[in-house]
């Protein structure tokens, strides 16, 4: 406390991670939508170190100040506590419209406030887009494949998805956003682009995310029994979430304005996985338990990546062992964390 308030104080300078100077041609004014979550905290830390301003708008639903906390204070650095779904005005050159929860037990907590979030929050930062002049990234996913029926998707997939089931709400609410995109590209000139995001993890989710890879490293790590659903014969395939910000940041910077998939192909069943994180936690006890199966649950992902190689000369770098070993040392330190604050997760 006492360093802290010294920092307040002004008697210790405060300490940002390295910031590059950028003259004011080059310097951008970025709005990140979303950015204080899992996913938008890291594009804002590579945005902020090579020299841009950058403003963050989030709600807090699923992210968390803590996430962007040691940036508060930088001159480029602005939080705005906004409801996306309500109106914003703001000056910004590119926006990048993350904000949505994206786990499925989160979205299917509030159903009716996810479409709003993907619908009448995206036009509101697509109208805001056209007002400013600036080009518009848009988050969506590889839930617009729903359960697949062509294996791996190419971007020409249209998808196979249950347009009233539990996870409805956040299908279909991003296939209007991308439905929203290429109509105000082509009613309105602004310049879009859309990523098509395939299960990325890494440091800074949730302890209690509840998505499977902070699901199955919180059990590991207390010898919990490791929970699949279903007979874990589905797959996913994982990116580490350093590539998918390079991949979102070299989408921005392309000419290429149809979807694009970003993730990782090598794909693995979830009992697999399961067996895969237990194996990298030294001296783990759990046990693997099968159990009812998850309504409407995806059976095969796999992100066919050729647009992204081609047209922004991308592929994710990260192997899984490597990005699961870092985000078990995350989740090692979160623990201890949590023991500290008596089980109260923040
Ligand atoms: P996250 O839940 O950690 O982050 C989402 C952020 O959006 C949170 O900070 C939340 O508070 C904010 N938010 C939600 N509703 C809002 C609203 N109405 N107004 C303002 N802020 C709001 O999730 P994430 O994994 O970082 O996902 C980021 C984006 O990427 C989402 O759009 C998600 O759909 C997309 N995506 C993520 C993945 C993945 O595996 N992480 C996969 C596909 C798509
Ligand atoms: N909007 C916004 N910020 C802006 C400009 C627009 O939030 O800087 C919202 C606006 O409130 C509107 C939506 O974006 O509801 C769509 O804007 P558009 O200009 O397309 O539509 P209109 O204002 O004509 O309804
Ligand atoms: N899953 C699981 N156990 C968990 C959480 C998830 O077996 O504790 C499964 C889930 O049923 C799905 C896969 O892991 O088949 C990925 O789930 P997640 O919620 O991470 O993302 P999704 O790709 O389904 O959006």
């Amino acid at each position: 406390l006492e360093k802290k308030l010294a920092i307040l104080e002004g008697r210790i300078p405060q300490k940002y991670p390295e910031v590059k100077y950028l003259g004011y041609k080059e310097r951008r004014r970025i709005l990140v939508t979303g950015g204080a979550g899992f996913v938008g905290s890291h594009l804002v830390d590579v945005l902020m170190m090579r020299g841009h301003e950058v403003i963050v708008v989030d709600n807090f639903f699923t992210g968390r100040k803590r996430n962007v906390e040691h940036w508060f204070g930088h001159r480029n650095f602005e939080m705005i506590h906004h409801d996306i779904v309500n109106p914003l005005y703001v000056e910004a050159d590119e926006i990048y419209h993350l904000a949505s929860p994206a786990s499925p037990p989160h979205y299917m907590q509030n159903p009716v406030k996810t479409i709003k979030t993907n619908t009448l929050g995206t036009i509101n930062m697509l109208g805001l887009a056209r007002r400013v002049g600036a080009k518009i990234l848009i988050a969506s996913t590889s839930e617009v494949y729903g359960d697949p029926m062509v294996h791996p998707q190419p971007e020409s997939y249209w998808g196979h998805v249950n347009p009233i089931g539990p996870r409805a709400c956040y299908d279909e609410g991003k296939r209007v956003a991308e439905t929203l995109a290429y109509s105000y590209a082509k009613q309105e000139n602004v310049s879009v682009r859309v990523a098509r995001i395939f299960n990325t993890y890494g440091p800074r989710m949730h302890v209690s995310d509840g998505r499977v890879v902070s699901n199955f490293i919180m059990q590991a790590l207390q010898n919990l029994t490791i929970t699949v659903y279903g007979n874990g014969k589905q797959t996913r395939s994982f990116c580490y979430v350093s590539d998918l910000v390079d991949g979102l940041l070299a989408l921005m910077d392309s000419d290429y304005s149809l979807p694009v998939n970003i993730g990782n192909p090598v794909e693995h069943t979830i009992e697999e996985f399961a067996v895969i994180i237990k194996d990298l936690v030294p001296g783990c006890r759990s046990t693997v338990a099968t159990g009812a199966a998850v309504e409407d649950d995806p059976q095969r992902r796999r992100p066919d990546i050729a647009i992204a190689e081609k047209h922004l000369h991308w592929s994710p770098k990260i192997s899984l062992q490597e990005g699961l070993q870092r985000t078990i040392d995350y989740f090692k330190e979160e623990l201890s964390r949590t023991t500290f604050y008596n089980n109260q997760t923040y």
